[in-house]
């Protein structure tokens, strides 16, 4: 096994395993704090004391993860397109 095959088996491997952490953590922890409001679901007004609902999050100060995203949009797919 020479040093060139040595650094590219474990680039793999190290690719491989961030992938499957950061699908298990959308499997564990589906959503992040909006980035929006920062997870308050409100939005503070500079002035008094007053404040409005966070249009992105829709005031709920939860976004869903981009993986955990992708991965209901294929699991929503009809059987026939998932195959191809
Ligand atoms: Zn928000």
């Amino acid at each position: 096994m020479t040093p060139s095959d040595l650094a590219s088996t474990s680039l793999i491997v190290a690719t491989t395993i961030v992938t499957l952490g950061y699908f298990l953590t959308c499997v564990i922890w589906p959503f992040k704090a909006c980035r929006t409001c920062h997870g308050a679901g409100k939005l503070r007004s500079p002035f008094l004391r007053s404040y409005r609902l966070c249009p992105a999050c829709r005031a709920t100060g939860l976004r869903l993860r981009a993986g955990r995203k992708a991965w209901n949009v294929l699991r929503r797919l009809p059987r026939n397109h998932r195959d191809r």
